[in-house]
């Protein structure tokens, strides 16, 4: 790791969220009327167009939906950190989140790999990341 830290800059819908992830909690809303968990958050269920919605602790676990691994950095922040890797994790609440794998060799992912949870500290936030599990 080094070079600059990316501090989150939450708006709107996601200002939950980043508040869950001060304390380490990965949250997302659940439709009150279908039970659908959704990410990104919005006023509106996508299923059933209910606007009745709770926040819901995430397990922190899941697969590896896709990947890519980058061999260039495009942002000066992550010019350290090359190659590294960004994914859409399926968590076992069923969203697809859009993060990155750490802790990993990048040769040694796979589609549908078991996934958890690490948080990286960015300002007063944790940000969520994940890793193989095991
Ligand atoms: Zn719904």
């Amino acid at each position: 790791m080094g070079g600059e830290i990316l501090v989150p800059q939450p708006t709107g819908n996601t200002r939950e969220f980043w508040e869950g992830c001060k304390g380490k909690k990965l949250l997302f809303q659940q439709c009150e009327a279908c039970g659908h968990v959704r990410w990104p958050p919005s006023n509106l269920c996508p299923v059933c167009h209910s606007l009745e919605a709770r926040w819901i602790d995430s397990s922190g676990r899941g697969r590896i939906y896709t990947f890519t691994v980058y061999h260039v950095a495009f942002h000066p922040a992550w010019k350290d950190k090359v190659p590294y890797v960004t994914a859409v994790v399926e968590l076992e609440e069923g969203p697809r989140f859009l993060s990155n794998i750490v802790d990993a060799d990048p040769r040694t992912l796979s589609i549908g790999m078991p996934v958890e949870v690490v948080w990286e500290e960015a300002g007063e936030y944790f940000v969520p990341r994940f890793r193989p599990v095991g």
